[in-house]
């Protein structure tokens, strides 16, 4: 039987994490943009209630759920500080390619992800490929030892503060095969910059360079080439979340245009009573209805074993674009003071648009959701 409730459960973490947001990652969001970084201490008390390790075996010190319940999470906190859901969002991410590690590894370093002491990156994008991903050219040459490799990464969230990047390489670079090599990043002839960008300021993006860079066998997660596979397993997830943090953003945003709608006057009525602006809201609610329950219904596949490829991709390419919009008419029903940095609305634009580029932009995903329908 259809039963289109969260569990008790369900609710029960919607509640703790937006009590949390509001008191202890609220306070600071303005200092942090303008630091930018994100503080460590923050990230360990995103641990303390579990919110680093929802994909992580409790064997390993996680706290591990179902993904509705992870998407619950990203989309309350998107609502409140969308860099601290973007480090649950990826921190759960990376942490589907960590389990592909030995249980060694995992016991290396899962612990430490899930306390907040670590942060893992995911390096696919190279300056040169993005979109086309399995013609990425970073090299790993097998040696006795490990690996030997020698590549760039781009575009790279967090990354001139996370501690290990996952990096896509191909050990034979005539094919299309890539392996997910794990490599500290202080292992000697890692080197990063920064990048300068519109948003995400105290998450931030690197270019990461990788110079005869040495590691084990062991940090080769998974079977050698099959990387793209790992890459589309986490994908599988991340769209749908990408989804719900631009849709937690547009809410916030919908939430503060329907209180100012109610309180200010032009014309001597609230701008509420006008369509013009009343249209606008009411669009906003049903587009954000609409994209909340693909993404979930993504997240539920994913944790029915569902194959949900094409819906990942629907909630990839449709949140984070209706949410831009949302957010724009948002700002423009503020009129001036919505374009104000005293206002959270042009940072969230901002932020969004960040959204429709990670993980692939639009025509990616509609690639995808034609090719399955076609096929
Ligand atoms: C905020 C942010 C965070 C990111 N974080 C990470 C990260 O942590 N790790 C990581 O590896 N990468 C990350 N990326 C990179 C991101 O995944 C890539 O930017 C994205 O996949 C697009 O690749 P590209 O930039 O090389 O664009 P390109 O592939 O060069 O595409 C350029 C344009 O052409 C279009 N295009 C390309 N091919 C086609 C086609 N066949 N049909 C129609 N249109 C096409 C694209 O839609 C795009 O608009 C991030 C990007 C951003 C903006």
């Amino acid at each position: 039987m259809l039963d289109f409730r969260f569990s008790e459960e369900q609710e029960m973490t919607r509640k703790a994490v937006r009590d949390f947001a509001q008191k202890e990652i609220a306070p600071g969001i303005k200092e942090r943009i303008a630091s930018e970084q994100y503080p460590r201490d923050l990230i360990r008390k995103m641990a303390g209630l579990g919110l680093t390790g929802m994909n992580i075996p409790a064997e390993y010190g996680g706290q591990p759920t179902d993904w509705v319940t992870i998407g619950i999470a990203v989309e309350e906190l998107a609502k409140v500080d969308f860099h601290a859901a973007n480090i649950v969002f990826f921190d759960s991410n990376t942490s589907i390619l960590m389990q592909l590690a030995s249980p060694e590894v995992q016991q290396e370093w899962l612990p430490d992800i899930a306390s907040g002491d670590k942060v893992i990156l995911f390096g696919a994008t190279e300056p040169d490929y993005g979109s086309d991903l399995s013609a990425i050219k970073t090299k790993a040459v097998k040696t006795e030892d490990g690996y030997i490799i020698n590549g760039e990464k781009t575009s790279i969230t967090f990354g001139m503060q996370g501690d290990a990047i996952v990096a896509l390489a191909k050990i034979v670079p005539e094919t299309k095969r890539m392996t997910p090599l794990l490599i500290p990043m202080d292992t000697p002839g890692v080197s990063k910059s920064a990048i300068a960008d519109m948003g995400w300021e105290p998450i931030g993006r690197a270019s990461v360079i990788f110079d005869e860079v040495k590691i084990p066998h062991r940090y080769c997660l998974g079977e050698e080439g099959k990387g793209f596979y790992g890459a589309m397993h986490l994908f599988g997830v991340a769209r749908a979340l990408a989804g719900l943090q631009a849709l937690g953003l547009a809410q916030a945003s919908l939430d503060d245009a329907v209180s100012y709608a109610k309180q200010r006057v032009a014309f001597g009525k609230p701008i509420g009573d006008f369509q013009g602006v009343s249209f606008k809201l009411a669009e906003a609610a049903t587009n954000i209805e609409m994209g909340r329950w693909l993404c979930y219904r993504t997240l539920w596949m994913r944790d029915q074993g569902i194959p949900h490829v094409k819906e990942s991709a629907m909630c990839k390419w449709w949140c984070p674009e209706v949410a831009t919009q949302i957010i724009h008419d948002a700002l423009i029903i503020h009129g001036h003071v919505g374009y104000s940095k005293e206002y959270h609305l042009e940072q969230r634009l901002r932020d969004v648009i960040g959204l429709e580029i990670g993980d692939g932009t639009a025509n990616i995903q509609k690639i995808i959701i034609a090719r399955d329908l076609l096929s």
